[in-house]
């Protein structure tokens, strides 16, 4: 994630904190002070420092029990609204996305029953809603805040944990694909119930109904990504007419067929015809800028394309793909050659493709209504 700094290492994953989230530190921290001096600006500071250690643990709760399942977890974000856990891949067996998505909220069970034994019983409710009332201890929120963490992330929609659980319930009979699109409709189901009560009551909930609704959207669409290239191979999704450069060409070759083509990246391909590199239109300028057009395009292209067989399910390239930091994905026959690209762009166009091709065929069309479509008034 951009604009985040990494501040240490957990076996393997790296924390990192975004820069929204010192300001929020900074403005807990002034609020504090100009209500009631330094005393409080520690203590405001000190209850959101512990929250947020909370959210931590909450998500090395998923990291380790993703890891049981060799699902590699690069690195956690804090940002002010949670903690964001990045996963390598989500699993796909529903046992084991069950176990992933509990995982998370068990934890913050755990530290409210802990909490709960060094109080002796759990504070009454009020102290626990009200979290800014002075003379409540630190340890009593903070038992209120485990609670609610726990039903928050329960809520039943992506992004929360809540709608992962729906969906591996739903899986375990339907299917991954149709349990999806049951859970996202449900998710935005309940984005609009936040929503409405937002605007009747509490308008943070307005701004986490709107978060609800774009996770439902986004994962309702990945799944269909994921459905669509999984009865594809790459060879059907890959660009196989494109232009090539040679390892002798400069950037000035580069550069012209970028101006003759539509073609924004340019695969480097040896006498062999193997795929050496990429040469990105990004790449291209910075190398016309800092080096001029005479500059080999060997010094300037992305040595880390991956390729996959042409046989290879287009799944494998798109999970190359999956972090969005590749230009493209190689597609090679059996003797290493390369025929063909698959490219964000075409993927997109491949998944517009297959939505339409599973929709009913349209009615006989009727004219429209009102002012006429005519193609130029568009
Ligand atoms: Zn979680």
């Amino acid at each position: 994630m951009q604009w985040s700094i990494p501040v240490g290492t957990v076996k393997g994953t790296v924390i990192r904190i975004h820069l929204t989230f010192v300001l929020l530190l900074v403005w807990i921290g002034t609020t504090h002070y100009a209500r009631g001096g330094r005393q409080d600006a520690i203590e405001g500071l000190l209850f959101i420092i512990l929250l947020f250690a909370c959210v931590l643990l909450h998500e090395f709760g998923h990291v380790f029990a993703a890891r049981r399942y060799g699902i590699k977890t690069p690195d956690i974000t804090l940002l002010p609204i949670g903690g964001v856990a990045q996963m390598e891949r989500i699993p796909e067996k529903p046992s084991e996305e069950l176990v992933v998505a509990l995982a998370g909220p068990a934890v913050n069970v755990v530290i409210a029953l802990v909490l709960a034994l060094v109080l002796g019983g759990l504070p009454a409710l009020g102290a626990g809603l009200n979290i800014e009332k002075p003379g409540v201890s630190l340890l009593e929120r903070l038992a209120w805040v485990n609670v609610s963490l726990v039903l928050f992330n329960l809520i039943p929609a992506f992004p929360m944990d809540g709608g992962r659980v729906l969906r591996a319930l739903l899986a375990l009979r339907l299917g991954h694909a149709r349990a999806t699109r049951i859970a996202a409709g449900v998710g935005q189901v309940v984005a609009f119930a936040l929503g409405a009560a937002g605007l009747f009551g509490n308008p943070v909930l307005i701004f986490i109904a709107l978060f609800v609704y774009m996770g439902a959207a986004s994962e309702g669409a990945a799944a269909g990504v994921r459905e669509a290239s999984r009865s594809l191979t790459a060879a059907d999704a890959a660009v196989t007419r494109f232009e090539a450069l040679s390892p002798t060409a400069t950037i000035e070759d580069a550069v012209e067929r970028l101006l003759r083509t539509s073609q924004h990246d340019f695969p480097v391909v040896d006498g062999a015809g193997r795929l050496r590199g990429v040469v990105t239109r990004t790449g291209m300028i910075g190398a016309l800028r800092a080096t001029g057009p005479g500059t080999p395009v060997l010094d300037v292209m992305r040595r880390d394309i991956p390729t996959v067989g042409t046989g290879q399910p287009l799944e494998d390239a798109v999970r190359l793909m999956q972090d969005g930091s590749l230009p493209a994905v190689g597609v090679v026959d059996t003797d290493g050659r390369l025929v063909g690209l698959v490219t964000p762009e075409n993927l997109g166009e491949l998944m517009m493709v297959q939505a339409l091709r599973s929709k009913p065929p349209p009615r006989p069309a009727s004219p429209p209504p009102g002012p006429s479509a005519s193609p130029w008034t568009r």
